[in-house]
């Protein structure tokens, strides 16, 4: 089973949306487990206090070390092989390669930021990884959590519907996908690429591959270099 436990000041925001569809039916049928624990919980003032006023001055508040380490701990064991990931604009962006290593592994404990974020040096002393779900500021990183466990759950073993729907699709060998098209066959005028009709299957292939490499090329200059580095460095490869 992946087990997934989060750290947060909202745990009412767990399950969530992922209590629905297909990670609520993993779940339910135990592929997965979530655990959300209540950073209050350890708290020792009776206003149950998380942080405090940043050191140096400046807006806003920062989630304390001392409360944070004592919520980790109880809910992490030192051998826990697990990645302890922090959410946070400052961390690597999450990208498909690492939601895979993640889903590949035994889980993820994942700690929320709130605030104005916390002290840096709880990050350093439990090891926390920051993990960034893109360049934009969320108000906490439990959406953002929500969004890596989904994309983690997805590629479970047993939680997709058909195994194969995960190798064709966007960033799966470092293209975006191809257009897609359903009934009916012809829809406000425009009717479906007649290639998709026409039953052969490499015909196909090599049209999604083509449109695949034109959406990347012109959407995404970044992957499309990335991939045509690959291939180069791939041909190199073979012909030594
Ligand atoms: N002052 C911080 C932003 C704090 S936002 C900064 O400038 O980086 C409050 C919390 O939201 C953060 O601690 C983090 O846990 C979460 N968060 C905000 N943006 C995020 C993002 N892009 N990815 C992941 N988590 C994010």
């Amino acid at each position: 089973m992946w087990r997934a436990i989060v750290l947060t000041i909202f745990p009412e925001m767990f399950p969530g949306p992922l209590g629905l569809s297909l990670a609520g039916r993993a779940l339910a049928s135990g592929i997965w487990s979530l655990a959300a624990s209540d950073i209050r919980d350890y708290a020792t003032d009776k206003h149950r206090s998380v942080d405090d006023t940043p050191a140096g001055g400046g807006p806003g508040m920062v989630m304390r070390p001392d409360v944070l380490a004592r919520a980790i701990d109880a809910v992490t064991a030192p051998d826990d092989g697990r990645p302890r990931l922090l959410m946070g604009a400052r961390g690597a962006p999450l990208t498909q390669a690492r939601v895979e290593a993640l889903a590949a592994g035994a889980g993820a404990i994942i700690v929320c930021g709130r605030f104005e974020g916390v002290d840096e040096r709880v990050i350093t002393a439990r090891k926390l990884e920051e993990v960034s779900i893109g360049d934009y500021v969320l108000s906490g990183g439990e959406l953002a959590a929500l969004a890596l466990i989904d994309a983690c759950v997805r590629l479970l073993p047993g939680v997709m519907g058909k195994a194969a729907s995960g190798e064709v699709e966007s960033f799966a060998q470092g293209l975006l996908e191809h257009p897609q098209y359903t009934r009916p066959a012809v829809w406000e005028g425009q009717s479906i690429p007649d290639v998709l009709t026409c039953g052969d299957h490499a015909r196909i292939a090599a049209w999604r591959r083509a449109e695949a490499e034109r959406i990347t090329r012109e959407r995404r200059p970044d992957l499309w270099s990335a991939y045509i580095e690959g291939g180069e460095r791939a041909g190199k490869m073979s012909r030594t």
